[in-house]
């Protein structure tokens, strides 16, 4: 059911700029991958040209073997989940979860059959009457976590999710990611410029750096075995 995700020397120009930088990556079916590296080193173009958001420069995007660079965001089976901001705020909880579903189409029944389980996988069944200002800010990024899952997507993009929350929340948000990651069992791909994040989170690093990839591994073998200077100093690799 899970799905592969294959990077074939993309790349990525805004106007005259190049941003990345002819990237050529696998990631298998199931798996947890973790973009990490400085702001402005090009994650959010990657993630969002995987998504459909940015269209493609040069390269081809493949999922599940099928070329994708043409698809439109709506028929790739991604959802992305941004920081907790995102939700409507005039709208409950249950109709911030049931909106995109209704403007599909998707029938009653199915939406309340869909949300109720997101509630449940996300234990904010209690919640769903309220309005997002009367969440505390663990709660706001459950209800965004929320939202990707009622779509049942094939594979599920987090660009920087909790950098909105202070760091003690930040902690248990991760292990409800992983534990999300666990019981679906979806390929995710999670961006991140915490090396933390990366190093706690991630079945798969791909450390980026200006557009390119420095190094791509495991936590361990990359915290071990850094392939270079910026890759040991990035994840504070021991001298
Ligand atoms: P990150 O998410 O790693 O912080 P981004 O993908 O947002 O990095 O940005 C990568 C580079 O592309 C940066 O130099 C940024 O200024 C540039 N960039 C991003 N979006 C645009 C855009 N819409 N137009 C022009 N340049 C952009
Ligand atoms: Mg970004």
């Amino acid at each position: 059911m899970a799905t592969s995700i294959h990077l074939d020397k993309i790349t990525k120009t805004y106007g005259q700029l190049p941003v990345i930088h002819g990237i050529d990556l696998q990631i298998d079916p199931g798996e947890f991958t973790v973009f990490v590296g400085p702001s402005g080193c090009g994650k959010s173009t990657l993630l969002r040209m995987i998504a459909g958001l940015e269209e493609i420069s040069g390269g081809e995007l493949r999922i599940d073997g099928q070329r994708m660079n043409e698809v439109p965001a709506s028929k790739r089976g991604i959802a992305m989940v941004f920081q907790s901001y995102a939700l409507y705020p005039h709208m409950s909880v249950y109709k911030n979860l049931a909106f995109g579903l209704e403007t599909a189409g998707t029938r009653k029944d199915e939406i309340r059959r869909r949300v109720d389980a997101a509630a449940d996988i996300l234990q904010i069944g209690p919640l769903l009457q309220r309005k997002p200002k009367a969440l505390s800010g663990g709660q706001r990024q459950r209800v965004a976590i929320g939202r990707a899952i009622v779509r049942e997507p094939k594979i599920f993009l987090f660009d920087e999710p909790l950098s909105n929350l202070d760091a003690e929340l930040r902690v248990q948000m991760r292990v409800e990611i992983a534990r999300l990651h666990q019981q679906l069992g979806n390929t995710m791909i999670y961006v991140t410029h915490d090396q933390v994040e990366a190093m706690t989170m991630a079945d798969k690093i791909v450390v980026l750096k200006e557009g390119r990839i420095m190094q791509v591994g495991r936590p361990l073998d990359l915290y071990n075995h850094p392939a270079n200077r910026f890759v040991a100093g990035f994840l504070g690799s021991p001298k």
